[in-house]
């Protein structure tokens, strides 16, 4: 009788346990870089998408996402901070499993990496000194760009108005800093970076002028379909539910 009910109790406990440790339904069983773990490459210095915190975490829109999307698929979010010219080579080399970076979606990047859906839309934005001559994207010719290396920024400034006049920055504040030491005229970087620029400094204007509009998704491996596709199962069911746009809102309040 007694061993009866010890059987019960523990295949009870074992039921539980599976309970517990397993998979939500709607995840795949997928191959990461490292069993357990979802990497994610990106550049933690793109605020409010990507950003160090004071004790030396990540904290931003895209890393609030991942996290819940890692959650759904039974995984561990890891941050792979580096410059945002590495996050689409990582990938594509298998060092890290997503690229997500406020990261736009282009033809060229498509060539190296699947995207999942939009979750987000970005405008390439311009930072100029107060007083600054230049009021709208026609009057950056014959001025000096600042941009950051790699970023789709970089590569419309170049391809409108010459490669003599676009200087390209690993990340997004040392752009700014170049801008208010006078050594380039304006800085081009995605809106929600760029406002957050303007507010951290004073004698920046942020031009009510919108450059270029861009969709945000996620980059996964051309190697791993199968990823992509959970990925992008997992992040469909988070705008569906509205998760993504209470993270979105938490970061960038609706006025
Ligand atoms: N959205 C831009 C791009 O994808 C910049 C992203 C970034 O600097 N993190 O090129």
């Amino acid at each position: 009788m007694k061993k009866v009910l010890v059987g019960v109790l523990m295949a009870a406990m074992a039921v539980s346990l599976v309970g517990f440790g397993a998979k939500p339904a709607d995840a795949a069983d997928v191959k990461t870089v490292e069993a357990g773990k979802l990497h994610m490459a990106t550049n933690a210095a793109f605020p409010p998408y990507e950003m160090t915190t004071d004790d030396g975490g990540y904290e931003g829109i895209d890393v609030e996402i991942a996290t819940e999307i890692a959650k759904k698929l039974g995984l561990e979010l890891v941050v792979d901070d580096m410059d945002f010219s590495s996050v689409i080579t990582v990938v594509q080399t298998g060092k890290s499993d997503i690229a997500m970076a406020g990261l736009t979606v282009t033809d060229e990047r498509k060539k190296n990496v699947d995207f999942t859906d939009s979750y987000a839309t970005g405008i390439q934005s311009i930072i100029v000194p107060e007083g600054s001559d230049i009021a709208t994207a026609d009057d950056l010719a014959d001025h000096m760009i600042g941009t950051q290396e790699g970023t789709t920024g970089f590569f419309y400034c170049t391809d409108d108005f010459g490669e003599e006049f676009v200087l390209s920055y690993p990340n997004g504040a040392t752009a700014v800093q170049n801008l208010l030491a006078g050594k380039v005229d304006a800085v081009v970087i995605d809106n929600a970076p760029a406002q957050a620029f303007v507010e951290a400094n004073d004698g920046l204007v942020l031009l009510d002028t919108e450059y270029v509009t861009e969709d945000y998704a996620i980059g996964v491996s051309k190697d791993n379909p199968d990823l992509c596709a959970a990925v992008n199962g997992a992040l469909k069911d988070l705008i569906k539910d509205g998760t993504v746009a209470k993270i979105v809102e938490k970061y960038i309040p609706v006025e």
